[in-house]
């Protein structure tokens, strides 16, 4: 009897002990997924050895169209914490994948769903709601994290995010809050000074990705190659570009990864200006790898270097 007894219990207890320890297991490192590159560098910084992080976006591939691969739903199913850029930069293919992963800590106003842009002061957030032209800014423009001063508020806002689910690593998270904070201020001294000889220039982009990033350095950076963000340039406003950066001694085109670069050399072609191949995630373009100062650092010398030519 006791036999018979022993064999029906010992595995039973087996399993209840493996289903008491795999919870604490899973729960020793805060599962993170952040949608978008730039925002999992800063996650990093934050979270550091405390984390499991997983990247959704490639730095190659275009914020607002991401290729949504069904693995990314077993990601999300699993997560403790969402990071998303929100304002809508992936309301294309995010929320699909947010609804299949059936994850209701993740849901939008859930504690483990951090929509970055909610703390940012977003730029060009339309008086009325029109996406008859095929507008992809409808919220205001998205690309907010090419400025310091916001990646900073990003980073508060994680490192809040993760000391209310974790408070065992909260201490560590604030602490690299701060180390990030302060060499952010450190090096922003340096950038300023780098592109103040430049101050006012025009610049043209191929998407408006880079609005946050002119206006904290002084920079013009408004005029496109796209008519609108999201529409593909035609013959007919590239001639106007064209146009227009003759009369006003525009020198310097910059191209996300994702975007073609042919069409810009070939307003390059006519009007004498350079090509500058720029990202907004760290790992977008060589030398990016390292993080979210080593891409500043980049984009700060390589737009500074173009206008120096010229
Ligand atoms: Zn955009």
């Amino acid at each position: 009897m006791n036999l018979i007894k022993n064999l029906v219990t010992r595995p039973l207890s087996y399993l209840v002990m493996l289903a008491l320890l795999s919870p604490g297991l899973a729960r020793a490192k805060l599962n993170v997924v952040a949608s978008t590159p730039d925002l999992a560098s800063i996650a990093k910084e934050i979270g550091g050895e405390h984390i499991d992080l997983t990247t959704l976006a490639k730095p190659t591939e275009d914020p607002h169209f991401v290729d949504a691969k069904p693995s990314f739903i077993v990601k999300l199913n699993r997560a403790d914490v969402l990071i998303e850029g929100g304002a809508e930069l992936e309301i294309g293919w995010l929320p699909a994948l947010l609804d299949q992963s059936r994850n209701t800590k993740l849901a939008p106003g859930a504690a483990g769903h951090v929509a970055c842009a909610q703390g940012v002061q977003l730029l060009e957030v339309p008086s009325t709601l029109d996406r008859s032209k095929g507008d992809i800014h409808a919220a205001g423009n998205p690309h907010y994290l090419v400025d310091p001063v916001n990646a900073k508020i990003v980073a508060q806002r994680i490192a809040d995010a993760f000391c209310a689910q974790d408070g065992k690593s909260c201490d560590a998270c604030r602490a690299n809050l701060k180390k990030f904070t302060d060499a952010l201020d450190a090096k922003m001294a340096e950038w300023q000074k780098k592109l103040a000889p430049f101050k006012g220039q025009q610049i043209v982009a191929y998407h408006n990705s880079w609005l946050y990033f002119g206006e904290r350095f002084g920079l013009k950076i408004d005029l496109f190659l796209e008519p609108k963000p999201g529409i593909p340039p035609t013959p007919s406003h590239l001639a106007e570009v064209i146009t227009k950066m003759k009369a006003d001694k525009v020198h310097v085109i910059i191209v996300d990864p994702y975007l073609d670069r042919r069409t810009a050399e070939s307003v390059a072609a006519k009007t004498g200006a350079i090509v500058v191949d720029v990202t907004q995630f760290p790992g977008g373009v060589k030398g990016t790898e390292a993080g979210y100062i080593p891409l500043l650092d980049y984009l700060v010398n390589s737009i500074a270097h173009a206008l120096g030519e010229k």
